[in-house]
C-alpha cells in the first residue's frame, strides 16, 4: 500500500527543535509500544547529537508485555535508557526522573566539578503525531508542578515545566514526522491511527492485519469472531461481517465496514495486546 505524505512545514519544525535541543541535556523520545522502530523517526538522532536520550515505549498498556520486554533490551543495546509507560496514569514520575537522572549523571558530574550544585536537568519530549506527548506532559507535569520561565518582563522566554528540584520540562513537546518512504512503516502507522482513515484504504489495510494476526497471533480472530482461521483472509473478513451484521441495503455483506470494525477493535485493545512489529524480525 503506498501512502502518500506531504512534508508541509517540516523544514520550520526541524529547525525549531534544533533550536531547542540547544536549551536541553536529555531528549526523552515517545514511540508506540506496538510499533517502537515504525514510530520512531531516525532524524532525531542526528538532531540529537550527542544529549542523553530516553525512550518511552508508549501505550504498553495495548502492547503485547512480552515484545514490549524484547525492545526494551533492544533500545537499552543501542544505548538509550527505557521505560513502559502508559501515559494516562500518573504514579510513575519517581521512576522516571530517577532515570533522568541516572541518563544525565555525567552533566551533573561535570556541573559538580564546576561548582554549579542542585541545577536541574533540563528535558525535551519528542515524538510523532498521536503517540502521546500532551497525555504524557499532562500525567507528569499536570497540576502538582509549577511553571517556571514565564516571569513578567520575560516575555519570550521558554517555558520549562518544574517537575521537581531536580528535573525540569520544557511544555512544548517537539513534533517528529512519522518516516513515509517505506510502505511497510505507513501501514503500522495506519494501524495504529497515526494516519488519517480518510486517505486509506481501510479494506486493504484490514486484510493486512488478518495476514499478521493469522501468522503472529493465531488464535485470536477465532476466538473474537468465531472465524474459522484456516479459511483464506478474504472469507474470514466476509465471515467477521456476518457474525458482527455489517451489511449494506438489501442485505449484502458490508466489507468496509467490517474491516473498520476490525481495525478499531484492534486499536481500541479489544483483541487483546498486540505488537506489530519484532525486534529479530520486520514483519507485517
Ligand atoms: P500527541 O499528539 O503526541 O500529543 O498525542 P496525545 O497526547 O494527544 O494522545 C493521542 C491519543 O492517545 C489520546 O487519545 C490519548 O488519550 C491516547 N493515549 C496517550 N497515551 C496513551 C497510553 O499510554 N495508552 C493509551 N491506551 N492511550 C494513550
Amino acid at each position: 500500500m503506498n501512502i502518500q505524505w506531504y512534508p508541509g512545514h517540516m523544514t520550520k519544525a526541524r529547525r525549531m527543535m534544533q533550536e531547542d535541543i540547544k536549551l536541553i541535556d536529555i531528549v526523552i523520545e515517545l514511540v508506540d509500544a506496538r510499533i517502537p522502530l515504525s514510530s520512531k523517526n531516525p532524524d532525531i538522532d542526528s538532531l540529537a547529537g550527542q544529549k542523553s536520550r530516553m525512550i518511552l515505549l508508549n501505550k504498553y498498556d495495548l502492547a503485547d508485555p512480552e515484545h514490549t520486554a524484547e525492545w526494551e533490551r533492544w533500545f537499552k543495546g543501542q544505548g538509550f535508557y527505557v521505560y513502559k509507560l502508559d501515559a494516562r496514569k500518573g504514579g510513575q514520575m519517581k521512576a522516571i526522573t530517577n532515570i533522568i537522572q541516572e541518563a544525565c549523571k555525567e552533566k551533573i558530574e561535570r556541573d559538580r566539578k564546576r561548582g554549579i550544585i542542585n541545577r536541574p536537568v533540563r528535558a525535551m519530549i519528542v515524538g510523532i503525531p498521536n503517540v502521546g506527548k500532551s497525555t504524557f506532559i499532562n500525567t507528569y507535569a499536570g497540576k502538582a508542578c509549577t511553571k517556571t520561565g514565564n516571569k513578567p518582563g520575560v516575555t519570550k522566554g521558554k517555558q520549562w515545566i518544574r517537575l521537581n528540584k531536580n528535573v525540569e520540562l520544557l511544555d512544548t513537546p517537539g513534533i517528529l514526522w512519522p518516516k513515509f518512504d517505506d510502505p511497510a512503516v505507513g501501514e503500522r502507522l495506519a494501524l495504529i491511527g497515526s494516519i488519517k482513515d480518510e486517505i486509506l484504504n481501510i479494506s486493504e489495510l484490514s486484510i493486512r492485519l488478518i495476514e499478521f494476526l493469522k501468522e503472529f497471533y493465531s488464535g485470536i480472530l477465532a476466538e473474537r469472531y468465531a472465524v474459522d482461521e484456516n479459511c483464506d483472509k478474504i472469507a474470514i473478513l466476509e465471515k467477521i461481517a456476518e457474525v458482527r451484521n455489517c451489511r449494506q441495503k438489501g442485505n449484502v455483506l458490508d466489507l468496509d465496514k467490517a474491516s473498520k470494525l476490525l481495525i478499531d477493535d484492534f486499536r481500541s485493545g479489544k483483541l487483546g495486546r498486540l505488537t506489530l512489529e519484532f525486534p529479530q524480525e520486520q514483519k507485517i
